[in-house]
C-alpha cells in the first residue's frame, strides 16, 4: 500500500538533495568567503549521526539523470581553489571520508598565485575529489562579450588539458553570476553549470542551472537541509533597465502566498491566487550583483540578477 501511494506522487515530492558551496577555510582575513574547520566538522558531525551520503556532483548529476532517490545526500563544492582548502579542509574531508568537487581557478592556478593551489596540490586533491572548471580569469562574465567569454572559457580548458590532461564538463560561474546570454556561451562548452542561487535540488533541477548554498560564517545545517524547491511554471522580472518594475510568477506548487525578497528592497509577503503571483517593486537596483527568492516556508527559489553597467 505504501509502495503505491509512492508511486502516485509526483517524483519531486520524494526528496530533494543539497549542494553546499565553500571557499575559504580557517582564513580570517575574508569573513564573506570564509567556515571554520570547526564550523566544518560540525556540519560533517551532523550529516554523519543523521545518515546523510555525501557525493560528488558528479554522482548526484547521474542520480538525477536515473532518477535514484535523492534523499538525505549531499555535495560539498569547493570554488576557487584556494590554498586554505588544500591546508585546513582537504585533511577534514579524508578524516571523514567524504569526496568533493573542486572548482579550480585556472589563471590563479597556472601562474602560482600566493593564496591559491598550484596544480600538483589541485592534483592530489583528486585523491579524495573530482575537479570542475572555474574560469580562466575569474572575470565578470556578464560584463564580457560573447567573444571575450569564449576566450576566458577556452584558456581554462587548454590549462586544464595541459595541467591535468583532462576537461571536466562541469563549470562554476565566478561571483555566481550570469544571465541568459552568459549561460547560452558556457553551454558550448560545459553540459553542466552550478551557480550560486541558494535552493533545493530534485528531478526538475536543469541540469544547466544548478542551485548551491554558501556555507559561510555559522550556519544552521539543519535548516538548510530542510530546503525543498519551490516549483514555479514562470517566474518573469520586468525591468526597465535598472528599475525592477515587476516580479511575477506561476507556481506549480499550491501555496496560499509566497514572500518574495528583492537585494536592497527586502521581503515582502505576496498573496497567491490561482496560483500566480505578482509584485511591483518598483525598485531600482543599487548593488551590481543582486538576488531575487520566493519563497513558501522551506520551499525556496532564487535567482540572480544583474545590474546593467
Ligand atoms: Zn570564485
Amino acid at each position: 500500500m505504501k509502495k503505491l501511494i509512492l508511486f502516485l506522487l509526483p517524483l519531486w515530492l520524494l526528496a530533494e538533495a543539497h549542494i553546499f558551496v565553500l571557499h575559504r577555510i580557517d582564513d580570517n582575513r575574508y569573513p564573506y568567503t570564509n567556515t571554520s574547520s570547526k564550523e566544518l566538522k560540525k556540519y560533517f558531525d551532523y550529516l554523519k549521526t543523521h545518515g546523510y551520503k555525501v557525493v560528488k556532483l558528479s554522482t548526484l548529476i547521474e542520480m538525477i539523470k536515473n532518477k535514484k532517490p535523492l534523499d538525505k545526500t549531499v555535495v560539498f563544492t569547493v570554488d576557487d581553489s584556494y590554498k586554505s582548502f588544500y591546508k585546513n579542509g582537504l585533511p577534514l574531508f579524508k578524516k571523514y571520508g567524504y569526496p568533493f568537487t573542486l572548482f579550480v581557478y585556472t589563471k590563479a592556478t597556472t601562474q602560482k598565485w600566493g593564496d591559491f593551489m598550484n596544480w600538483k596540490q589541485v592534483k592530489k586533491c583528486t585523491e579524495q575529489g573530482e575537479l570542475g572548471v572555474h574560469s580562466w580569469a575569474h572575470p565578470h562574465l556578464a560584463k564580457l562579450s560573447d567573444e571575450e567569454i569564449r576566450e576566458d572559457t577556452q584558456k581554462a580548458i587548454k590549462a586544464f588539458k595541459k595541467y591535468i590532461g583532462f576537461v571536466p564538463d562541469i563549470y562554476s560561474y565566478p561571483y555566481g553570476e550570469y544571465d541568459e546570454r552568459v549561460k547560452k556561451i558556457i553551454k558550448e562548452f560545459f553540459p553542466y553549470i552550478v551557480n550560486q542561487d541558494p535552493g533545493a535540488i530534485d528531478f526538475t533541477t536543469p541540469l544547466d542551472n544548478i542551485d548551491r548554498i554558501a556555507l559561510t560564517g555559522e550556519v544552521n545545517i539543519e535548516k538548510k537541509l530542510k530546503l525543498k524547491r519551490l516549483h514555479l511554471k514562470r517566474l518573469n522580472i520586468k525591468r526597465d533597465k535598472n528599475k525592477i518594475i515587476e516580479i511575477s510568477g506561476e507556481l506549480i506548487d499550491n501555496v496560499p502566498y509566497v514572500n518574495v525578497y528583492l537585494t536592497g528592497y527586502g521581503w515582502k509577503g505576496v498573496k497567491v491566487k490561482d496560483k500566480k503571483f505578482t509584485l511591483s517593486p518598483n525598485f531600482t537596483l543599487k548593488k551590481y550583483r543582486n538576488r531575487v527568492i520566493i519563497r513558501y516556508n522551506y520551499k525556496i527559489i532564487s535567482k540572480v540578477i544583474l545590474k546593467e553597467e
